[in-house]
């Protein structure tokens, strides 16, 4: 098996990260489901990364996810990037991220993803605590300049730090820009052809596509209004919202090039044979 799509979901309610952000509808069991269908039709098994916040707020989706065979992940506690906690501070967050999974369910736990990305040259010290509380891997790091979090020093392809596999979102080269092209809103944005032109530079090569998409990705329904992630900054805001509608469709296109989806410990076990 050489063509693996790391495909995953960021599990997290943007809700709960904006001021009075229980007024909007509730959307992320319904857009999780969407994703469970559409993985379900396909016999694929993927990763949930799950904040904390919305396993204490949705345990029954918990539940769900893991009856369908899925892995589960931690996305921290509250969505707080990592250079606005301090290694402390992050440790507990992450112990509460744990704790709110394994009371929803989850027994093991064997992968993180940090919010935004922000798992940095500055913020590395991260792999010691996901060490200490016995991770076996992360994928947190965008390896290119980003106008959010980057970390092009770290390279492309997976590697251990201090004890922990890091597997680094997928980038590619658009002109100037490096950026994930099966990630969120660049797989939304990015022309077609583009996304699956670079997909197919993994197919038979050994090296995994690594790509993530949210509950609001697929979201054709959700209210406007402001991402807490990306500030007041209104084109960001635009493409938030941008062809939401196209993600099953060019998801399933991706698929068509020969990939098979797998949970990221699956692939962990590889990285370790
Ligand atoms: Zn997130």
């Amino acid at each position: 098996m050489d063509s693996i799509y790391l495909f995953s979901i960021d599990l997290e309610d943007v809700r709960f990260q904006i001021k009075d952000g229980r007024r909007y509808r509730e959307r992320v069991p319904d857009n999780t489901r969407r994703y469970l269908e559409w993985l379900r039709a396909r016999n694929f098994k993927c990763t949930f990364f799950a904040a904390g916040d919305v396993a204490e707020a949705y345990p029954s989706l918990i539940e769900e996810i893991l009856e369908e065979g899925h892995e589960i992940g931690c996305h921290t506690s509250r969505h707080i990037p990592l250079d606005r906690q301090t290694q402390d501070e992050f440790k507990k967050d992450l112990e509460a991220n744990i704790t709110a999974l394994r009371k929803a369910g989850v027994q093991k736990i064997r992968g993180f993803r940090a919010p935004i990305y922000s798992l940095t040259a500055a913020t590395a010290w991260a792999y010691r605590v996901l060490k200490e509380l016995e991770f076996a891997y992360s994928s947190s790091v965008l390896p290119a300049k980003n106008p959010f979090y980057g970390w092009p020093e770290f390279g492309p392809r997976p590697k251990n730090v201090e004890g922990v596999w890091e597997i680094p979102i997928t980038v590619a080269r658009f002109g100037p820009l490096v950026i994930p092209p099966a990630g969120g809103v660049y797989f939304r944005v990015l022309p077609k052809f583009l996304v699956l032109r670079e997909a197919k530079k993994f197919v038979g090569s050994g090296r995994p596509l690594v790509g993530y998409c949210h509950p609001y990705d697929i979201d054709t329904e959700q209210e406007r209004f402001m991402n807490p992630d990306i500030g007041d900054n209104r084109f960001y805001n635009y493409l938030m919202y941008y062809n939401r509608k196209g993600v099953f469709k060019r998801l399933d296109a991706v698929i068509g090039k020969g990939f098979t989806v797998l949970p990221y410990c699956e692939y962990v076990k590889m990285l370790e044979a």
